[in-house]
């Protein structure tokens, strides 16, 4: 099972002209890491599924902060509409935030959100156990979570 970018001209996550966007998500994962931990990707994904998705800090070691999210329509639409729109805006955002804090000299330079984070899509559970499925991920990251919302209790 893989993660993969969709390559169509119209997305915005993978693709899209600008340098911007293009090389956030890779290519042909099957695994990945989170600090000492291996992500499995469950699912053969792109862009244009809904499911559970991890980012990846590209700068801080070990690839020891990630984020953990879900969208129910396409990872595309919440990356765009999302992630990156309050990347480039002055909305407070847990991805952003994490710059900001940790990584002062990087984030002043005004970085493009793809040379900052790597982006896998994990899983496509049933709409209805969508929650329930990013807890799971945020408890299984929760040492490396950049998340500002905490999993809930389960
Ligand atoms: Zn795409
Ligand atoms: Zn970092």
């Amino acid at each position: 099972m893989q993660s993969n970018p969709c390559k169509k001209p119209e997305c915005d996550l993978c693709e899209k002209g600008s340098a911007t966007h293009r090389g956030m998500v890779r290519a042909n994962v099957s695994s990945f890491k989170v600090g000492p931990k291996r992500m499995e990707v469950k699912r053969d994904l792109k862009c244009s599924n809904y499911g559970i998705y991890i980012a990846v800090c590209k700068k801080c070691p070990n690839n020891k902060a990630a984020y953990v999210g879900q969208t129910g329509t396409t990872f595309t639409s919440r990356w765009t509409d999302g992630h990156m729109q309050a990347w480039n805006s002055v909305k407070e955002e847990a991805i952003k935030t994490h710059y900001k804090e940790k990584h002062q000299e990087i984030y002043k330079k005004n970085p493009v959100i793809a040379a900052c984070y790597s982006v896998y899509f994990v899983e496509k559970p049933i709409h209805q156990n969508l929650s329930d499925r990013e807890t799971y991920y945020m408890n299984k990251l929760k040492p490396y979570l950049i998340n500002i919302q905490q999993p809930k209790p389960q």
